[in-house]
């Protein structure tokens, strides 16, 4: 339960940082609110050479308008996310879902962009960004580029994002009344999801839907889409959602029951999502 040595730097801003990933080479790491990679260091499952606190650079936290989409910052916490104006007001899925992640501690210290920079697809936030077609950006020396959530996540724990690079904001496109539900199937309450469901209905009957836990990354319920906008009714086109799924059997469930609970999870939100 004791990490491995690795040194420490606080950055003072985005570019700051940069210059200490350049500093310390690719073995280093950024840390954020620490509460996925300290486990990991903890357990000895990741050794970086160095941490480069990117905590307390405020430039990199904040909820902003920005016409079609919300910008929010990487480094703003769920906590901040959960009961911001905007977000509630445009991309309501995204205010109820950061408040449905683990306690208020992970709440007060885990920041949204950690979220989608750690790749882990038992993590709520990450399938919403894909039911939203949302996108990222990423900073790097040679300047920013953007990247689709839907191509962002590639494996477990595996993003497109490099070593020398820092992922800056999430880019998420307002609702404009869309209807929208995040369901959750957790044993405990503050639980990880055992199965999570991002639904949103943009009229027609048609809904975008992503998947926790359903693969080695939060995944689209293509399946679901198509039968969906064919005029497949929401009870049978709800069967189809573990449909090109690969979800691992774990003390939380078999592969099979998350198979049968995404069908009725699924279900229910799109019910929920319909109505709104
Ligand atoms: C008790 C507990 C319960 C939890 N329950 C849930 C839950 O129910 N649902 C859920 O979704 N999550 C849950 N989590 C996970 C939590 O949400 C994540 O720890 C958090 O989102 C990761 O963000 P962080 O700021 O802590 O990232 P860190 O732990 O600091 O970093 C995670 C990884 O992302 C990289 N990284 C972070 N920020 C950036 C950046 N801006 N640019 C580039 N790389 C970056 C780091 O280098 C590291 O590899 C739980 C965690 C704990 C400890």
């Amino acid at each position: 339960m004791i990490p491995a040595l690795f040194e420490y730097e606080r950055a003072d801003s985005a570019d700051h940082a940069l210059q200490l990933l350049q500093q310390f080479g690719d073995e280093a790491k950024i840390l954020a609110g620490g509460h996925s990679l300290l486990p990991l260091m903890k357990l000895r499952l990741a050794q970086p050479s160095a941490l480069i606190d990117v905590a307390r650079i405020a430039e990199l936290s904040y909820v902003r308008d920005d016409g079609d989409v919300i910008a929010i910052g990487a480094l703003t916490p769920y906590e901040d996310v959960h009961f911001n104006d905007l977000v509630k007001e445009h991309c309501g899925i995204v205010a109820h879902t950061s408040g449905e992640v683990g306690d208020p501690q992970v709440r007060h210290r885990g920041t949204i962009g950690g979220s989608v920079a750690h790749g882990d697809p038992a993590s709520d936030i990450p399938s919403v960004m894909v039911a939203l077609d949302a996108e990222f950006v990423v900073h790097s020396a040679s300047g920013d580029r953007t990247v689709k959530a839907t191509e962002f996540f590639k494996s477990v724990f595996e993003v497109d994002l490099g070593p020398q690079e820092l992922l800056t904001e999430l880019r998420v496109p307002k609702l404009n009344g869309a209807g929208w539900s995040y369901q959750k199937f957790q044993h405990r309450a503050q639980d990880w999801a055992t199965v999570g469901v991002a639904a949103v209905a943009r009229g027609d009957g048609r809904a975008a839907i992503g998947l926790t836990s359903m693969g080695e990354t939060p995944l689209r319920a293509t399946a679901v889409e198509e039968a969906l906008a064919s005029g497949t009714n929401v009870a049978d086109a709800s069967q189809q959602a573990a449909e090109g799924t690969s979800p691992v059997s774990d003390p939380l469930g078999s592969a099979e029951y998350r198979r049968e609970m995404a069908k009725v999870f699924v279900r229910r939100a799109l019910e929920e999502a319909l109505s709104r």
